[in-house]
Formats: C-alpha cells, sequence, structure tokens
C-alpha cells in the first residue's frame, strides 16, 4: 500500500516505545466504501491539521483506516479493568492509536480510530461499531467540550459501506476520537497484574512524563501522581454532577489518568432532577446512577492507588496507608468543587456555612416536584419563573426570599449575579429526544442536517438566544425512561 506523506499530521509514536506487553502492532481492517459524514472544523483549526485533506477521498480513506500515514505506527492499547465491580483482562477490541499528534501549540494527543476492525483484544466482539453510537459519541463529547468539562474529542465519522450485525443489520461507522491519552485505570491494573515492576514503573514513569510532568523530578512522584489523579478525577465527577450528566459505564477502563470523559456508550443527560436516575439498559443495579458517580469515581481510585502501593513507598504497609488517605481525600475535593459551581449555579460570589443547606432545600424541591433540572437553573438565571410548576408552590417562595436574601449579602451587582449565572448554566443540553431525532434521521435517512442544526445549538450552550429555545423545551413526557444501550 502506498502510504501517505504528512498531511499536516505531526506524528510521534512515544507509547509504542513502550516494553511489548502494553500494545500490539495493529493494521486497521480494509472497509469497502468509506464516506465523510461529520467532520469537526475548528478542532481541525485547533490541532493544526488540514482539512481540505480530510475532505479529500485519500484523507476519508485515511479516517476508514485504509490508508495509513507514513510515520505512523499503528497499535492497539492493552488494559484490563473493573467492569461492574469485577476484574477482566479488556483492551482495545475496536480502536487502534494511528499516533500521537503533536500540536501548533506543541500539546500532544492521541488520534485515534474507533470501530476499526479485530485486535487480538477483540474477544468474542467483530471490532466494528455501528453509525448510531459513533454519532452520539461526536454529539455528546463535542457538547461536554463546549461545557468547558475535559473530555476526548471528535474529529470526524466515516460510514463504512458495511453492514454490521446487532439486533438487526445496521450501518457500520469508524469514528477518529481525540484524546490527551487514552491511559486508563484500567491500563495500570494491567501493568500491576500482568507486568513485573519494571514494567510498572515504565508505564507510571510515562504517564507521570506525558500527564503531570512537573512532577517528574520530585522523591515521592508516585504518590504525587496518585494524588494528582485523584485531584483531577474529582473536579472532572463535580462537573458531571453540576451539569447533570450521567456517563452510565463507570468501569476502571473507561477512567482516564488525564480527567477527560471517556467513553460515550450510554451515556445521557438527566431531565426531571432524580438523584436516582440510570439510563443504561444494562446497569441493573443502578450502581452508576446520578447519585452514585461520585463515590464510585472514588472505588475506581481505590483500585488505581492498590497498583501504585509497589511504587509508593518501600514499607508495603506504610505504602498502604499514604494511598488509603489519598483517596479518601477525594470526597473532600469533589465536594469543595461541587460546592463552588452550585454556588455559581446561583450566582453567589462568597462563601457562607449555610449555602450547602440552601443548595439542598432547593435540589430536593426539585425532586418533590419533578422540576427538570438544566430549565430550573437557567429560568432562575432569565429570572422567568413562571414555567415550571414548583415556581407556584410556597415551599418555593420561601426558598426563593431566602436566596434572595443571601444574594444581598456580597457585593456584587445584580448583573454581575446574571452573568456569573448565565456563564454556569447551560441554556442548552443535548437531550435525549433531541439526539434521537439527529440519529434517527442521519441513519435512517441519510439527512445530516438535523444533526449539524443540533450541533450548531450546542457548540453556544450559553448564549441564552432566542434561536436555541427549541432546543431547550421537554419531551412530554419527561423521558427520564429513556434507555441507553453500549455502543458495542
Ligand atoms: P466499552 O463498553 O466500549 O468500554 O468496551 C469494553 C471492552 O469491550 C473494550 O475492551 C472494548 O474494546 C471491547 N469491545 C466493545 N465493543 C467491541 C466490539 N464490537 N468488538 C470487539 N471488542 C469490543
Ligand atoms: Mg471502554
Amino acid at each position: 500500500m502506498k502510504e501517505l506523506r504528512d498531511k499536516g499530521f505531526k506524528l510521534d509514536n512515544s507509547y509504542s516505545k513502550l516494553s511489548d506487553i502494553f500494545f500490539t502492532v495493529q493494521t486497521p481492517s480494509k472497509v469497502p466504501s468509506p464516506k465523510l459524514v461529520a467532520l469537526n472544523y475548528s478542532l481541525i483549526n485547533s490541532l493544526g491539521l488540514d482539512s481540505k485533506f480530510l475532505q479529500s477521498n485519500e484523507g476519508v480513506e485515511f479516517l476508514a483506516g485504509n490508508k495509513i500515514l507514513d510515520k505512523s505506527t499503528i497499535i492497539a492499547q492493552a488494559y484490563a479493568g473493573h467492569q461492574f465491580g469485577h476484574f477482566t483482562m479488556l483492551g482495545d477490541g475496536r480502536a487502534v492509536l494511528i499516533g500521537e499528534h503533536i500540536s501548533p501549540k506543541g500539546e500532544r494527543v492521541d488520534i485515534q480510530l474507533k470501530g476499526s476492525g479485530r485486535t487480538p483484544y477483540s474477544r468474542g466482539g467483530d471490532g466494528k461499531a455501528a453509525l448510531g453510537p459513533m454519532l452520539r459519541e461526536y454529539i455528546i463529547s463535542e457538547a461536554m467540550n463546549s461545557f468547558g468539562i475535559p473530555t476526548t474529542r471528535s474529529l470526524a465519522v466515516v460510514t463504512t459501506g458495511e453492514s454490521i450485525i446487532r439486533e438487526s443489520y445496521l450501518k457500520g461507522a469508524v469514528l477518529t476520537r481525540i484524546a490527551s491519552s487514552h491511559i486508563r485505570v484500567g491500563t495500570f491494573e494491567f501493568a500491576a497484574r500482568f507486568g513485573n515492576i519494571h514494567e510498572l514503573k515504565e508505564l507510571t514513569d510515562y504517564t507521570i512524563n506525558r500527564h503531570y510532568p512537573n512532577i517528574i523530578n520530585e522523591e515521592n512522584r508516585y504518590l504525587l501522581f496518585l494524588q494528582n489523579v485523584i485531584k483531577k478525577q474529582a473536579e472532572l465527577i463535580a462537573k458531571w454532577q453540576l451539569a447533570g450528566f450521567i456517563h452510565g459505564v463507570m468501569n476502571t477502563d473507561n477512567m482516564t489518568i488525564s480527567g477527560e470523559t471517556i467513553d460515550y456508550g450510554p451515556c445521557a443527560f438527566m431531565d426531571v432532577y432524580d438523584p436516582k436516575t440510570v439510563f443504561s439498559s444494562i446497569d441493573v443495579q443502578g450502581r452508576y446512577s446520578y447519585e452514585n458517580q461520585p463515590k464510585l469515581a472514588a472505588w475506581n481510585l481505590a483500585r488505581f492507588a492498590e497498583t501504585l502501593v509497589p511504587l509508593i513507598h518501600e514499607n508495603q504497609d506504610e505504602a498502604i496507608e499514604m494511598a488509603q488517605n489519598s483517596v479518601l481525600e477525594f470526597e473532600n475535593i469533589y465536594k469543595k468543587n461541587w460546592l463552588s459551581g452550585m454556588r455559581s449555579k446561583l450566582g453567589i460570589f462568597n462563601e457562607e456555612t449555610e449555602d450547602e443547606r440552601l443548595i439542598e432545600n432547593l435540589l430536593n424541591m426539585m425532586h418533590k416536584y419533578g422540576a427538570d433540572y438544566t430549565n430550573t437553573f437557567s429560568s432562575l438565571t432569565l429570572d422567568k419563573k413562571d414555567d415550571i410548576a414548583m415556581f407556584s408552590t410556597s415551599e418555593f417562595s420561601k426558598w426563593n426570599k431566602l436566596w434572595e436574601d443571601r444574594l444581598t449579602r456580597q457585593p456584587e451587582t445584580k448583573e454581575s449575579v446574571k452573568q456569573l449565572m448565565q456563564n454556569s448554566n447551560p441554556y442548552i443540553i443535548p437531550r435525549n429526544h433531541r439526539v434521537e431525532e439527529a440519529l434517527t434521521a442521519a441513519s435512517k435517512n441519510d439527512d445530516y442536517g438535523v444533526m449539524d442544526r443540533l450541533l450548531d445549538a450546542l457548540s453556544k450552550p450559553f448564549a441564552y438566544s432566542k434561536e436555541q429555545y427549541e432546543y431547550s423545551t421537554l419531551p412530554e413526557p419527561s423521558n427520564n425512561k429513556y434507555r441507553t444501550f453500549c455502543g458495542t
């Protein structure tokens, strides 16, 4: 095969220089007739890539895995993980890493093709992906990015011209995913379980160098590394909770070391506020419900901490104690971030101890009256207290009085309060019925206009513009009973 030269990519393959156990060299499967259906121009620009190339026939062949770049060592990464509490060997079963691209700002990002065929880690799977779930990942990951929530990004989706077999025949597709890396808690579980101490140390040093370079020369860098990852994850999960985002499958292989959200399988945004909300059809016990996300993140981080025990201190008892104490800190860091985010959602700049109670009372009331999570906050932002049933209750009037009094106990003007609220409360989220509508139009009718309009609205979630109004309305009736499925 004639290989493609450069094409705007500044490729490096540092991960493939690690020991052999961490990956397998793997060529993506050929597909019959690739067609470009989504391309992310703003991401292309920020990465310094060539949009003309990516739109060209050769570019589309590249995005489908049919053509490869001459400097790339393509690999499938090995990892393990706890899935719903049980340890399993996993790995990239339907994805390959094309390489790392160095952006004009000097940032290193992974370029991964997802849905690119079988690998040695595929187990029983076909290595393929269906169009619907890949577009879903594209829409939701880009929305998360617009909300300011750390996330992997979506560069492109191509259909492959293949039918893949799920419950029925579906259109096959490949998503190009960009991530600051794909190193997961599960990668460390893999190293700790199947590697020797040198390999564990090699992966850890590599990851510190890539994601936390400021601690590389510290004597206790392994403990600091653990603490840094815990902090990043606590900040991330607080952002999820504040946005009403439910990941749905927080297995340890779906938790990154960089602190980016990854793996948009059964995720969805909550509409009616209910802490027990679960969307994923496979999460029968509600393990990954909205209210459980912080607890489960801490559980995952405990699994991560265990992998680092051999490196943290030569005395293993001391190492365990240090690791445990670090994991215990998750709750405090998470809580601090959540409280500060909630204050901003309510336009509160300074801190009072009673704030937490004010927030809890609002949330409890929202739960009791079945209020929409996003719209409650956007209506409070707009001072439009007539469109939600809860607003006409005497309970709300009492709460509202306390809130208004609270806002007078800070020097900021009404204008600044409104600005803070507007920047903290999205007007538009990827509502489940809107996402479904876009996916149906695209996969059933080849109509990508519905998705493009949705993506456009989602790219400015804090604009509060009139044209966005239609995306802020709820389905009738509420679809908290909505079910999502893993995109396998
Ligand atoms: P996920 O549910 O996407 O986090 O995937 C869990 C594991 O299953 C990972 O090792 C995936 O690579 C693998 N996997 C998911 N879908 C497929 C598929 N269609 N073929 C092969 N492996 C898959
Ligand atoms: Mg996964």
